[in-house]
């Protein structure tokens, strides 16, 4: 690989940690990706992370995985992500040794989730139950922490039997450790709880515990929760003592989390700025010596985040981009940072599948933890093949069978690439996906696809393929509303694409994902604000940390116009949004003042109004658009 170092000097400088030398400062971060449990499932894992071993990364920390039966819940598949015995590490080693080959060091997370057990509410420092669960935690026992505490030292141990060249103890997100660590949590009053250094004692006794089992030469990450933006979350001089603690009982690397699970502030989201918290690592860099790690958003090679000269850490954390591109470390140390193809932080494939016990992949490279099912190298016979549409679809089929030596015809009706992404990119908070159609348009080029611009084909003009591949898309649909004809009506189509302007009310038909899109679009307001100052008042993030778990109140915003959102379903509205995301979308467009309705009857549209009945009682909506 050659280092363009110029262009990332400190981003791509080693760094000397104990006995290792990681080298570079990247690192990529914990994801799920519910490999482990499919068939053949540690061998897929050892393709997929030995396939960004190879792009680069220096140091690759595991999804969670349990330290004892019960850590990550009641599970049909605790034998495949718990690590508590000899047996079970020894499936792990196909998955170091893939990595090591490939010149990459790998650490295992050890995972605890304590009350973010859903089925039983699980176990915790105080009975309390978690928004995340219908059951409450049950409060372990002195015995019962002393025993959680042996089950991380073995799991470490295990750890370093299978290979692992470190551990990361999950100490943030709201899991077990995090959950003794703040008094929304703690309320003990014995030897762990009732004071911030009572509180501390689990997670020091942990480390300690595992310092002791894995010897001076192991690597020990501590995952520490800069924010929990709960009430009652860590004060930021628990934090930095904390730190400071970690330190001393023999943490090599300080890496870091934000917000908890249960939080309602959006932390990795696509409307998160990039790096939005990154302030919060340049603080605790202050106060400790060992280096720290920023997370949280960041998807681009930005040398400020490798230390040195004002940097905001050390090391920086990337989960998603790596599902994204594994080859993300090698393309920016090539000086070719626009051909990495940008994680655009929409969830859909990986956070949203993970929730619904899929197994993960990327929007933008569905290759992702399909290594194994979809090789590369070139196709036995050149074919000519033909795609119709542009959309994310197209454009990963067209360049992918353009990479197996294809020839191939990019049709697409509209005058650029794009399809729908084209329209999503123009709604404020979406503009990573811009991303994706620089990284498929470059490719395009690179990989000779022939590209038909403004072209809709008909079947003559496919007639000389051998593929013809459609991925069109979809037309968007008209309601048969008395009235529709209506100069005050416009599509979605003509709001974002300006054709048509909004009057100062607007009704949506509709609250699906398009209907939240032009909910957000109409009611973005321009204030002047940065977009850091903007996310921190929307959300109520406080930069100054005056109160626990960085919060403050939320500044809500005033938007330009009065917008109603309707549904003809009885359910809530926005209730089919994504899982990961839904909450968010629901909760900004009602921070600005948009009025939710559902179970509505469309009657008749005129020119005065819009007619509509709402479970059985008629009303009538003068809006202007
Ligand atoms: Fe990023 Fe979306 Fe891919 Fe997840 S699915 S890795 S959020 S681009």
């Amino acid at each position: 690989m050659t280092h363009a170092l110029s262009a990332y000097p400190h981003l791509l400088a080693p760094l000397q940690v104990g006995s290792l030398t990681l080298k570079n400062r990247i690192l990529m971060g914990s994801m799920h990706t519910g490999l482990e449990d499919l068939p053949g499932g540690f061998e897929r894992l050892a393709v997929f992370y030995a396939e960004r071993a190879r792009g680069g990364v220096a140091l690759i920390v595991t999804g969670g995985f349990g330290v004892n039966a019960s850590a990550l819940g009641v599970s049909d598949h605790a034998e495949h992500s718990t690590l508590c015995t000899e047996a079970q590490a020894v499936r792990h080693r196909v998955v170091t040794g893939a990595v090591h080959r490939e010149g990459g060091l790998i650490a295992l997370q050890m995972l605890h989730v304590g009350r973010y057990d859903y089925a039983s509410g699980g176990v915790s420092a105080s009975a309390l139950r978690s928004p995340l669960s219908p059951h409450p935690a049950r409060a372990l026992s002195h015995d019962e922490i002393g025993q959680i505490i042996d089950d991380y030292a073995r799991c470490a141990r295990l750890a370093r039997l299978a290979g692992y060249d470190g551990v990361e103890i999950m100490g943030s997100e709201g899991y077990l450790i995090n959950q003794f660590l703040a008094p929304q949590t703690n309320h003990r009053s014995d030897h762990w709880g009732g004071s911030a250094e009572a509180r501390r004692r689990l997670a020091l006794a942990v480390v300690q515990r595992v310092r002791e089992a894995t010897g001076a030469d192991f690597l020990i990450i501590f995952r520490i929760s800069l924010l929990d933006c709960v009430e009652q979350g860590s004060s930021w001089d628990e934090i930095t003592a904390l730190a400071q603690a970690l330190e001393e009982a023999g943490v090599s690397l300080l890496n870091t989390g934000i917000g908890w699970h249960e939080a309602r502030i959006p932390t990795i989201a696509t409307l998160v700025p990039r790096a939005a918290f990154s302030w919060a690592t340049r603080r605790l860099r202050e106060a400790v010596t060992l280096p720290v790690i920023t997370s949280n958003r960041i998807n681009w090679p930005v040398g400020a985040y490798g230390g040195g000269g004002g940097g905001y850490a050390d090391m920086v954390s990337m989960a998603r981009p790596f599902l994204a591109d594994a080859d993300f470390v090698r393309k920016a140390a090539e000086g070719r940072a626009l051909d990495i193809n940008t994680c655009i932080a929409c969830n859909q494939a990986c956070l949203d599948q993970a929730f619904a016990q899929q197994a993960v992949s990327c929007l933008v490279n569905p290759r992702a933890c399909r290594e194994t099912e979809w090789p590369t190298g070139s196709a036995r016979q050149p074919l000519r093949v033909a795609v119709v549409g542009a959309g994310p679809a197209g454009l990963s089929c067209a360049t992918e069978a353009a990479a197996r030596g294809h020839a191939v015809t990019l049709f697409e009706g509209a005058s650029q690439i794009g399809g729908q992404f084209e329209l999503a990119r123009r709604i404020p908070g979406k503009e990573e996906f811009d991303e994706t159609l620089r990284y498929f348009g470059r490719l395009l080029a690179q990989r000779g696809v022939t590209l038909r611009l403004g072209e809709r084909v008909a079947p003559d003009d496919l007639a000389g393929f051998d593929h013809v591949v459609l991925a069109t898309g979809i037309v968007p649909r008209q309601r048969p509303i008395p009235g529709i004809e209506s100069d005050k009506v416009a599509s979605y189509l003509d709001i974002i694409e300006g054709r048509k302007a909004a009057g100062r009310s607007v009704a949506i038909i509709g609250a699906g994902g398009i209907g939240f899109d032009v909910g957000e679009f109409l009611t973005h307001a321009a204030d002047g604000k940065t977009e850091a100052e903007r996310f921190n008042d929307e959300w109520g993030i406080d930069p100054e940390y005056a109160a626990r778990g960085g919060l403050k109140a939320p500044v809500d915003e005033v938007a330009p116009r009065q917008v109603y959102l309707l549904q003809r379903k009885s359910s809530k509205v926005g209730d089919g949004l994504a899982k990961t995301t839904g909450w968010i979308r629901r909760t900004l467009l009602k921070k600005r003042g948009v009025q939710m309705i559902a179970g509505v009857t469309y009657e008749r549209i005129d020119d005065a109004a819009q007619h509509i009945t709402v479970n059985g009682e008629a009303k009538t909506q003068a809006v202007d658009t």
